[in-house]
């Protein structure tokens, strides 16, 4: 057995050992919010937003954007499970900052295994075989700024038409240095409720 699966194994035995009397909890969320986020492994919502489980909704993916299935999911959130007020983090030193379409579309044309990045910070394939162009169709949405981008997924989250006006969209950053949260203000003011 892999190392990793078993590790995961043992501790959710103990996970399960103790858990109490959350085998009851509804599936909608007890707090009524919904947290879109980055999926970088710095980064435990649970902790930095003081949540237990059963608490609120937790929409993860690569740099926290705002994709069709975000958008998918925050409908859901809402209009089945009640939400009423939903956050958008993103992050300092997001690793969808260290990489443009164009190289990410290159490096998967040249082969499918990680790639790594030299210390001038430019992207290699330690092998060079068995790529695919199949890349190229997609956008995997890095970003260059990080309020600018908090600022775009508020945006396209406050203008669809499925989602209500009255729902409030805070617009943050986490610091990766400090744990803190930060607001984005131009975004939180374009996702205020109206
Ligand atoms: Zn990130």
């Amino acid at each position: 057995m892999s190392q990793i699966l078993k590790e995961v194994l043992d501790a959710n035995e103990k996970y399960s050992f103790n858990f109490g009397d959350k085998g009851s909890l509804p599936i909608p969320p007890g707090r009524k919010f919904a947290i879109v986020t980055c999926m970088d492994a710095r980064l435990d919502p649970a902790k930095f937003a003081g949540l237990a489980e059963g608490d609120a909704h937790v929409i993860r993916n690569a740099g926290g954007r705002v994709t069709e299935d975000v958008i998918r999911s925050l409908i859901i959130s809402h209009k089945l499970l009640g939400t009423q007020e939903w956050f958008i983090i993103h992050h300092s030193d997001c690793g969808m900052q260290i990489f443009s379409n164009d190289i990410i579309h290159y490096l998967l044309s040249e082969s499918l295994e990680s790639a790594n990045i030299d210390e001038h910070g430019t992207w290699y394939n330690p092998v060079k075989k068995g790529g695919s162009e199949a890349g190229q169709y997609i956008n995997f949405l890095p970003f260059k700024h990080l309020e600018k981008s908090v600022i775009d997924d508020v945006t396209v989250v406050r203008n669809h038409p499925l989602i209500p006006k009255h729902i409030p969209i805070y617009g943050f950053y986490y610091d990766v240095k400090t744990g803190k949260l930060v607001e984005v203000p131009e975004a939180t003011e374009i996702g205020k409720a109206n």
